[in-house]
């Protein structure tokens, strides 16, 4: 059975530049009308207006999208559409992914949890590290300077990717630094970790920020943008799955018990072509998968600290013990060995095995650690869409935020999801209309009470549903985006 013919759209492609670390990832135009179904009439006119405009201030001009993974991460996940139907639109735009050594990742995930105001592993950003992190970016800018034309648009994305800024500048690039990550509060630990980008970013003739809370006060404000992030309801991800072919997917990966795993499934990729959603009997870890009838709360993150896997185990296995035993827990997260640019997965992922390993005989098998494999980014996606449509609840219990996108993607589905109030959380849902939000992300109490409710009152849940649905079908489909896109190139090459 092929999986949502049709529906296939983009094609990632990746092609290794020979001597250096630079990845170029290959991008499939996708039409702009293929996002028709989901627009209203003046909407699609509004999109295809501003796609000839910034054709026509382009000019020829190509637009560079840099940043640090073409894989894990809602930033990868962006750039897969964007990048298509900018393609679609007759923009020369194109994506490349810098390289770095362990040292590098390490740095950069500092600084990732430091514009988050955690720890993270406590270590350093002084000049020692200023230095590696120089050296790496160094390499990869001589690289990017063999294809990047002055007069061309770069679009550099996160703290990985800062550090380029002057050196593009300096050959003539028009160059915008995208920030996905943030605090609403600043703390001392995000201070040291802005300390440690400034001087990279003042030559930035534009910055985007998905909050105004985000931004850094000595951040010149005429030369900031906020854009919400947004998702692509074609993609692998976001594409419609009745419930028959939910359970043959999960079923057929091993997430679900019972059914026949050996019969092949085959779906639709991005790029048109058959895909095959291959038999798994590993991605849970350590137990076994729970009955289809279960009910499921899930969470689906990186295995990050920030996302708080542990604390939502924790909180489901101690609160959730006298409840009924139909519901289950499953968080799932990448493969960590296919996640190259976050170093942290794999500890986050032992210390929750380690929890797992401590509970009860019969919570273990009411909890479930689910490892998604990354070698097939297509297969990967048609899992999570899967495995968000069959989840009762969908929790995303983060401690920070930039925005999640995994919210996003589990209200299209139209499920009742059970986020705290952090950072880009709280553009998404309103409590009690769109989804509950958990006011402070440490509560494990009022988070067991807040899901017991959704578990309790499934006609409430139901309608938080369809609200959140309707929500990301108003504000957060990748129309506004690409729009929003179009009139930051415009006026930067007009500027
Ligand atoms: N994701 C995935 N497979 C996984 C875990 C996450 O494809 O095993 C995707 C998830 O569906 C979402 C993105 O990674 O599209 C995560 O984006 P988000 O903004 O929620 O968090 P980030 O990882 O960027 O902090």
């Amino acid at each position: 059975m092929a999986l949502g013919d049709g529906l296939s759209l983009l094609s990632v492609g990746h092609e290794w530049c020979e001597d250096l670390p630079v990845r170029h990832v290959e991008v499939q135009a996708v039409p702009l009308d293929r996002l028709d179904p989901f627009l209203t009439g003046e909407r699609a006119d509004r999109l295809r207006t501003a796609a000839v405009r910034v054709r026509e201030a382009l000019d020829g001009r190509v637009v560079w999208n840099v940043n640090a993974t073409s894989h894990g991460g809602g930033v990868a996940e962006m750039l897969q559409y964007l990048l298509a139907y900018g393609r679609g639109a007759g923009v020369d735009v194109r994506w490349l992914v810098l390289d770095g050594d362990h040292r590098f990742f390490e740095i950069t995930k500092r600084l990732h949890n430091a514009l988050h105001g955690a720890i993270g592993d406590g270590g350093p950003l002084g000049d020692v590290e200023q230095a590696d992190y120089r050296r790496v970016l160094d390499a990869n800018l001589a690289q990017l300077s063999r294809s990047v034309r002055p007069d061309d648009v770069v679009l550099l994305h996160d703290p990985q990717a800062a550090g380029l800024v002057s050196g593009l500048r300096a050959l003539g690039t028009h160059v915008v630094w995208r920030c996905h990550i943030g605090i609403d509060i600043g703390s001392d630990r995000s201070e040291l970790g802005w300390a440690f980008l400034r001087r990279h970013l003042e030559q930035a003739e534009g910055f985007v920020f998905s909050r105004a809370q985000y931004v850094p006060p000595w951040l010149p404000s005429g030369r900031v943008r906020l854009i919400l992030p947004s998702i692509d309801p074609n993609s692998v991800k976001n594409r419609d799955l009745d419930p028959y072919q939910v359970a043959r997917i999960l079923r057929r990966v091993g997430l679900l018990a019972g059914g026949d795993q050996d019969h092949e499934l085959t779906f639709a990729r991005r790029d048109g072509s058959v895909g095959s959603v291959r038999r798994h009997t590993d991605l849970i870890r350590d137990g076994a998968p729970p009955a289809p009838e279960a009910r499921l709360v899930v969470q689906v993150s990186r295995w990050d600290r920030l996302k708080d896997m542990a604390g939502v185990l924790s909180a489901f296995s101690q609160n959730l013990l006298h409840t009924s035993a139909d519901v289950h827990l499953m968080l799932a997260g990448p493969e960590v060995s296919g996640v190259t640019d976050d170093p942290e997965g794999a500890d986050v992922l032992a210390s929750c095995r380690m929890a797992w390993r401590s509970l009860s005989p019969a919570m273990q098998e009411r909890v479930h650690l689910v490892c998604v494999p990354m070698d097939d980014a297509d297969e990967n996606a048609i899992i999570i869409n899967a495995l968000q449509r069959h989840a009762t609840v969908v929790a995303q219990k983060s401690l920070g935020e930039g925005f999640g996108l995994t919210v996003t993607e589990a209200m299209w589905k139209a499920r009742p999801v059970l986020a705290s109030a952090v950072g880009g959380i709280n553009d998404q849902i309103v409590d009690g209309r769109d989804g509950r939000l958990l006011q402070d992300p440490r509560d494990l109490d009022g988070f067991v009470r807040l899901l017991n409710q959704l578990l309790a009152d499934e006609p409430f849940a139901t309608g938080l549903g369809v609200a959140a649905r309707a929500r990301v079908a108003d504000q957060f489909l990748s129309d506004r985006h690409l729009i929003q896109y179009s009139e930051l190139f415009t006026q930067l090459v007009n500027s």
